[in-house]
């Protein structure tokens, strides 16, 4: 069904076994305005933006009314978080449905910060409004730097204050998904749940997002490897962009391969695998260099939730699902190595590569080169930081990659266009994220936050406006710490 506003709502979730969510209407809010409306995304998922700000659009967004055709619910999911297992479930989000774009492709459209559910535990269900902007900005950046992820369609102050250590305005974000099935609701169908719901959940996932696989003898197996080639490709993506995710906890891996859940993410300045920026990441769990091997420690914990599908026999599953896993280290590999390779201008492969790239990034963690900028210095053929530049090493390693790109049978310019296609000039720096979010909450004032999106929607650009977003963070800028 339509209407003004374009919703053309399925509910496919809710047709899994009740186990899976709880249907609950959604939890009014005092006075919810449209802070931030993403109106090129909304006009693509066939929704009329005028129609979208208006009263009835605002109502449908904040939960005050639930739009034709919505049946919202909280889903139910476990996790591991920080390595220990907990079931979990939607404590302070709604699934209002799946909208159906002009297309004909799915997406949830999300409500985060939308109160109280069945699974809230001790929360109060809400979202502060710093945080909800965050993940519009960095979820947007990330989507422009081509980087699989959910995408933010708005941002609704509420009118309704929430307490945290002081007292904040609250927000809901509209977070719009491939879909919200993550590892974690895997596991909660294999904890809580018969074989037989896991199987529907697995055939709902296969129909949903690898439709491909479906036919294939054995389609569970088909499922594992396609979910483990996705976070394969995902996790060196992030690795390129200097991207640390922060919470890479089972609940926040999904199923679709894209990136989900902005809390505690940051990106990284200075070059340093082990760089954390996430305040309850004492033990550096989640830092940069730690993503791969975190990524595949998760997959483990999605097979170990498939096992009874994989085969009969017990054995026989345990060997499909290592064999499966152990290709997760190479597929990874070759993503981070064909990244890396293509950030340096290098078309053709050679056997030194690999050297010629960790040589590079040692010398940048030696000297605290900034990641960004040193690839951008070496895309525009300008000086790189000074202490990089000034070491003997460094030009060495300068004379090597010459050489190499000199034997590049496609021409410099190959390897330039390359380059300034491989290596952003703007990403969310956190000073800058910071900033924007600052004007907005204390001051309502969004134009520092448009004039960031603006940069970040066209990443690889180098424009005079966006070289002014390549600065450095200051002294006081550092350290930063992100919060979930
Ligand atoms: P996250 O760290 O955002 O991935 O969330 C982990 C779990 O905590 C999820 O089940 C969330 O729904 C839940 N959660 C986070 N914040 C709140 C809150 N303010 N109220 C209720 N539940 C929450
Ligand atoms: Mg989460
Ligand atoms: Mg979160």
């Amino acid at each position: 069904s339509t209407n003004p506003t374009g919703w053309r709502f399925d509910n496919s979730y809710a047709r899994l076994p009740n186990l899976f969510f709880t249907q609950q209407s959604t939890n009014p809010v005092s006075e919810p305005a449209l802070v931030k409306c993403n109106e090129p995304f909304a006009e693509s998922l066939g929704l009329n933006t005028q129609s979208l700000k208006s009263d009835e659009g605002v109502a449908s967004l904040s939960g005050n009314a639930i739009p034709e055709g919505a049946a919202p619910l909280a889903q139910a999911y476990a996790g591991h978080q920080f390595g220990h297992f907990n079931i979990l479930g939607d404590g302070r989000a709604l699934l209002l449905g799946e909208q159906i774009t002009p297309e004909g492709k799915r997406y949830d459209i999300q409500l985060k910060g939308s109160g109280r559910t069945p699974y809230s535990r001790g929360g109060d269900g809400r979202a502060a409004l710093g945080p909800m902007l965050r993940e519009y900005i960095i979820s947007e950046a990330m989507h422009a730097l081509g980087i699989p992820t959910t995408r933010s369609l708005a941002v609704l102050t509420t009118g309704d204050p929430v307490y945290r250590e002081t007292e904040l305005q609250g927000a809901i974000l509209v977070r719009v998904a491939a879909s919200h099935l993550r590892v974690g609701t895997f596991q909660y169908a294999r904890a809580m749940g018969t074989i037989d719901d896991l199987r529907a959940l697995a055939d709902y996932t296969l129909e949903r997002h690898y439709p491909e696989v479906q036919a294939q003898e054995n389609r569970y197996l088909g499922l594992l490897q396609e979910v483990i080639n996705r976070q394969a490709a995902l996790i060196a993506q992030w690795q390129l962009v200097g991207f640390i995710h922060g919470v890479m906890n089972t609940d926040n891996m999904a199923i679709s391969g894209e990136t989900i859940d902005y809390g505690p993410c940051a990106f990284m300045d200075a070059y340093d695998p082990s760089t954390v920026f996430s305040s309850i990441d004492a033990q550096g769990r989640y830092a940069y260099g730690n993503q791969p091997k975190i990524g595949v420690w998760n997959l483990a914990r999605f097979a170990e939730t498939l096992l009874q599908l994989l085969h009969e026999d017990e054995d026989k599953a345990v060997e499909l699902a290592e064999a499966e896993l152990s290709r997760y280290y190479d597929l990874h590999h070759q993503h981070w190595l064909a990244g890396m390779r293509a950030k340096l201008g290098m078309i053709n492969e050679e056997p030194e590569d690999e050297a010629l790239i960790e040589r590079l990034l040692e010398l940048m963690k030696v000297d605290g080169a900034d990641f960004t900028n040193t690839f951008l210095a070496l895309t525009y053929g300008e000086p790189v930081e000074a202490a990089l530049a000034d070491s003997a090493e460094y030009k060495e390693w300068h004379q090597v990659w010459q050489a190499r790109l000199s034997r590049e049978e496609a021409g410099s310019e190959a390897s330039s266009r390359l380059m300034r296609a491989s290596n952003p000039v703007v990403i969310p720096r956190n000073h800058r994220v910071e900033e924007a979010i600052q004007a907005a909450v204390n001051d309502g004032d969004y134009s520092v936050m448009d004039r960031l999106l603006s940069v970040l929607a066209t990443p690889f650009v180098r424009s005079e406006e966006h070289a002014a977003y390549a600065g450095l963070p200051t002294r006081t800028d550092l350290p930063y710490r992100t919060f979930c």
